[in-house]
């Protein structure tokens, strides 16, 4: 049974939201890892396992919302790390 980090899909939502605001910062694979990684390590993970998904994705939602600050916040600061440090190999 898997198990999986639920903040990730949280922080993938967030962050496409923001980038939609901030068409300025790069999007490629590597800067999108990047921001990701970021974001998540700032953040405290949500481990759920795949059975209880389905039930998790109702608290989870209600969580997201009262975490939406925080979450929005270590999206914000990562964004604008990975754009003032891009790691992306250079063509
Ligand atoms: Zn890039």
């Amino acid at each position: 049974m898997a198990v999986v980090n639920s903040m990730e899909n949280i922080v993938e939502v967030a962050l496409s939201e923001l980038l939609k605001e901030d068409p300025e910062c790069c999007t490629c694979e590597h800067c999108m890892n990047d921001m990701k990684c970021l974001a998540l390590n700032a953040l405290p993970p949500k481990y759920v396992s795949s059975e209880k998904g389905a039930l998790f994705s109702k608290i989870s939602n209600a969580m997201a919302q009262q975490r939406s600050i925080d979450v929005r916040v270590a999206c914000i600061n990562a964004l604008e790390f990975v754009k003032g440090h891009p790691h992306h190999p250079i063509d």
